[in-house]
């Protein structure tokens, strides 16, 4: 995610905000501009035909809408289907942390340029329900023809780091639960007959049973070498939880480098037993084809945060080691949203 800019005072603007820290102004998220806009407070919040979408008074939402269209909601509130209200203080409470999450990925689809639309008016689009394990006791996190189910308990972060010990997981987030419940998506829209096998080469035969492969790996555990192969132990279990999986970190390497890039990070090590972790310049990674590029500035990058973090006490940011067939993997990742066809709507 890149850092913005207050249009006012030129001052930096985060994503979340919703006003500038420096002059006060009053912004708005231009999602079609990807820039910030200031809110005039005394014309009914809008600017240029922008209003703020009706979400921002739940104090979930940041973004903009087009005042000449009907839509109240922006894109990215427009997806939501069922969310907790505010009856529910504690409910209503995690929803507003897993649309913090969710805002950040919608800004990724649309800098990838993938279809975004609403499966409430298009019935191939995307749905979000945020379901109480209390009121919907067999709902599961997880994705079904479009519609990403998200469980409210897993935005308690005692509750989630619970899971990420019993399920063995080096890495359990919010914003990881939606990059990977989308890639199931996506993979419908970007798979048909002229390019399944392409696909089959890179991640397996997807037409084994599903049930089945689940089932052996919660019974079994994922085989001893699975990280020779997969960014997870997950990802082995079945073929389309290797590309959920794949594309989750695909977000993860893109977005963390967008960072970066704005930041105009850079590592230049004096000792030369650290040359190797020289960054001199990162990269935009949508601006660069050559996915080998973007990971080698990424591997630098978390090597020097890792170490950062452990100064701090705290956990890797990035505990990941990428075997040679995960990284390809990734480059059939970033090869096919450059050239498809859908990505151009
Ligand atoms: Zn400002
Ligand atoms: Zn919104
Ligand atoms: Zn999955």
């Amino acid at each position: 995610m890149k850092i913005f800019e207050c249009p006012n005072c030129n001052a930096p603007v985060f994503f979340e905000n919703t006003i500038c820290q420096y002059c006060n102004t009053s912004l708005g998220y231009n999602s079609i501009l990807d820039k910030f806009e200031i809110i005039n407070n005394n014309t009914n919040a809008s600017v240029n035909d922008l209003k703020l979408c009706a979400n921002h008074a739940l104090e979930v939402c940041n973004w903009l809408v087009d005042e000449t269209k009907n839509d109240t909601l922006c894109i990215a509130c427009s997806l939501n289907r069922v969310v907790p209200n505010k009856s529910n203080l504690d409910d209503f409470e995690k929803w507003q942390k897993l649309e913090v999450a969710k805002h950040r990925l919608i800004y990724q689809l649309l800098r990838l340029s993938l279809p975004v639309t609403p499966k409430l008016t298009h019935p191939d689009g995307i749905a979000f329900d945020f379901l109480s394990e209390n009121n919907y006791n067999q709902a599961v996190t997880g994705h079904v023809d479009g519609v990403v189910t998200i469980i409210l308990k897993e935005a308690d972060s005692v509750q989630r780091e619970q899971l990420r010990k019993q399920m063995d997981e080096p890495y359990r987030t919010l914003l990881g639960h939606f990059r990977h419940e989308i890639g199931h998506y996506y993979w419908l829209l970007l798979f048909n007959e002229s390019n399944l096998a392409s696909y089959r080469n890179t991640f397996g035969d997807e037409r084994i049973h599903y049930g089945d492969a689940l089932k052996n790996h919660y019974k079994n555990g994922a085989p001893n070498n699975w990280n020779e192969n997969f960014i997870s132990k997950y990802a082995s279990s079945h073929s389309w939880e290797d590309w959920a999986e794949t594309w989750a970190h695909y977000l993860h390497l893109m977005d963390t480098l967008e960072t970066a890039n704005s930041l105009g990070v850079c590592f230049q090590p004096e000792k030369d037993y650290v040359k190797k972790l020289m960054v001199k310049h990162c990269p935009n990674p949508y601006q660069t084809e050559d996915f080998r590029k973007i990971f080698n500035a990424n591997l630098a990058l978390s090597c020097s945060v890792n170490s950062l973090n452990r100064s701090m006490g705290l956990m890797d940011i990035y505990p990941f080691i990428v075997p040679k067939p995960v990284l390809d993997k990734l480059i059939f990742i970033h090869s096919l949203l450059s050239k498809t066809e859908i990505n151009k709507n």
